[in-house]
C-alpha cells in the first residue's frame, strides 16, 4: 500500500533523503548509516589518543550490526587497523580493499582459528591471535603452504575468556620461537573485564599489572623484538589513559555509542569535558496499514493493550525477527513526525503496532523512526536498551543482515 511517495521524500531536514533509500520494496524497515558520524567519531578518538598511539576500529559482528560493507568506505581511511572475530571477515575486508583499490590495513582476527583458517589468514596477510594451545596445529599446514602468519599473543589478565594466564605463558608457548619460519610474533594483547560498569578502575589497573607480567614472560621466549602492545577497548581508551599503549581497539564508540553511563561520567572526569560521540545508525520503517480502532479494542497477541478511547493505530512491518526486541512490548515509543508514539501491545515476529492518534493530518501512511532522530526528538540505542533491560551493544549487534542498509552523510 504505497500511498504517497512524496511523503517520504519531503521528510524533515534532520532525516536523510529517503527518496533514494527506500527503493521499490515497501515492506521492510531500513537502516541508515551516517558515514559523516563515523568520520567524526574516528576524529574524536584520534585527537583523544594523540600522536603516540594508533587508532584501531573493531568491526566484529558485522560492524556491530551496522553492516561491514556499509561502514568500510568511511571507516577504512579513518583508522590504522581493523579488528574482527571471524576469520571470514578478514577475508571479506581484503576482498573489499582489492575491489576498491584501497591500501591493505593491518588486520587482526581476535577469534579462534583452525589450521585451515590460519593458512587462509596468512595468505591474505591478516594477523591472528594466539590465545590457546591450538597454535601448534597450525605449524604443519603453514609449512606445507609455505606461508608465514603474524600473530599477537593474548594474555588473560582477568576476563577468563581467551588467552594465557601470565604464569602459563612459558609452558603454553614453549617452542614458539623455533616456529619463527611460520609464526612471526608481532604483538601482545589483553582485554579488560570491568572498565564499563565502574567509575574507578582498580580491577583494570590490576589487569594492566598482570599484562606486564605476561608480556615479560613472552619477551623471555621470543627475544628482543618489537611487540605491538594493546589492551584498550572503547571505555578504557577514554577513561584509563595508561591502557592505550601502542594502539586502541575501539568498538562501540566508533559507532557513536557510549559503553555505559559510568563510562560517560568517568570520561568527563578524565578529560574535563565530554567527548561528543555521534550515533551512526538510524532505523526507520514505513507503515503497512493505518486504521481507527473503537474505544475498548484490544491490540496484539495476548490482548495486553486495550484502547481506552478511539485510537488510530499504525501497523509497522517490523518485529523481533528484524531485531526489534519483544521486551519492548507495551514499553517503547517510535517517532513519527517528531512525536513519540507508544508501542501498543506485544511486539510480534514481523509486526509492531503503534498509536498514531496524535499525529496531525491523519496521514494514510507514516514513516516511523524506531531508532534515531526525527524532528526535535531522538530515540537512542540506550533508550531502547533501557526499556528492553539490556545494553546498547545488544540492540545494534542483533540487527539482522536481512535489513537493507543505506549509507547517508548527515554529520
Ligand atoms: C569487542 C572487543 C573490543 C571492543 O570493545 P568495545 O567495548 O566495543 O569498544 C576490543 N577488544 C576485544 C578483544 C573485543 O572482543
Amino acid at each position: 500500500m504505497l500511498t504517497s511517495p512524496e511523503l517520504f521524500a519531503s521528510a524533515s531536514p534532520t532525516q536523510p533523503a529517503l527518496g533514494s533509500g527506500w527503493g521499490a520494496s515497501n515492506v521492510s524497515s531500513r537502516i541508515f548509516i551516517d558515514c559523516g558520524a563515523l568520520r567524526h567519531n574516528a576524529a574524536v578518538f584520534r585527537a583523544m589518543v594523540g600522536e603516540g598511539c594508533r587508532l584501531g576500529a573493531v568491526v566484529k559482528a558485522d560492524a556491530y550490526g551496522h553492516g561491514l560493507a556499509h561502514v568500510l568506505p568511511a571507516l577504512h581511511p579513518a583508522v590504522d587497523a581493523l579488528y574482527v572475530i571471524a576469520p571470514g571477515d578478514a577475508v571479506r575486508i581484503r576482498a573489499w580493499e582489492s575491489t576498491y583499490h584501497r591500501p591493505p590495513l593491518p588486520l587482526l582476527v581476535l577469534g579462534v582459528l583452525d589450521a585451515q583458517e590460519a593458512v587462509e589468514l596468512a595468505r591474505v596477510g591478516s594477523a591472528a591471535v594466539v590465545g590457546d594451545e591450538g597454535w601448534r596445529t597450525w605449524l604443519g599446514p603453514l609449512r606445507a603452504a609455505g606461508l608465514r602468519l603474524s600473530v599477537h599473543v593474548h594474555i588473560d589478565t582477568g576476563l577468563g575468556r581467551e588467552g594465557f594466564l601470565p604464569e602459563d605463558v612459558p609452558d603454553a608457548l614453549a617452542g614458539i620461537a623455533d616456529a619463527s619460519d611460520v609464526l612471526n610474533v608481532v604483538g601482545v594483547l589483553t582485554h579488560f573485564a570491568d572498565t564499563e560498569d565502574v567509575t574507578e578502575q582498580t580491577y583494570a589497573r590490576r589487569q594492566l599489572a598482570r599484562f606486564r607480567e605476561g608480556e615479560a614472560s613472552l619477551r623471555a621466549l621470543v627475544g628482543d623484538r618489537p611487540l605491538e602492545r594493546h589492551t584498550a577497548a572503547s571505555a578504557p581508551s577514554m577513561v584509563l589513559p595508561e591502557s592505550r599503549l601502542d594502539v586502541v581497539r575501539v568498538g562501540i564508540s566508533i559507532y557513536g555509542l557510549w559503553p555505559s553511563r559510568e563510562t560517560r561520567i568517568s570520561a568527563r572526569l578524565v578529560k574535563g569535558e565530554l567527548p561528543e560521540l555521534r550515533p551512526v545508525l538510524s532505523w526507520r520503517v514505513r507503515s503497512q496499514h493505518i486504521k481507527d480502532l473503537p474505544a475498548g479494542s484490544y491490540v496484539g497477541y495476548g490482548c495486553t493493550h486495550r484502547c481506552r478511547d478511539r485510537t488510530r493505530v499504525a501497523v509497522l512491518p517490523v518485529g523481533y525477527h528484524d531485531g526489534y526486541p519483544r521486551a519492548l512490548s507495551n514499553r517503547a515509543h517510535v517517532l513519527v513526525e517528531g512525536r513519540r508514539c507508544p508501542v501498543l501491545g506485544r511486539v510480534m515476529m514481523n509486526h509492531l503496532i503503534v498509536d498514531v492518534t496524535g499525529v496531525p493530518g491523519q496521514p494514510e501512511q507514516v514513516e516511523a523512526t524506531l531508532l534515531g532522530r526525527c524532528g526535535g526528538e531522538e530515540l537512542s540505542a540506550d533508550d531502547l536498551a533501557g526499556w528492553a533491560g539490556t545494553i546498547n551493544y545488544e540492540i545494534v549487534a542483533r540487527l539482522p543482515a536481512h535489513l537493507p542498509r543505506i549509507t547517508v552523510s548527515e554529520s
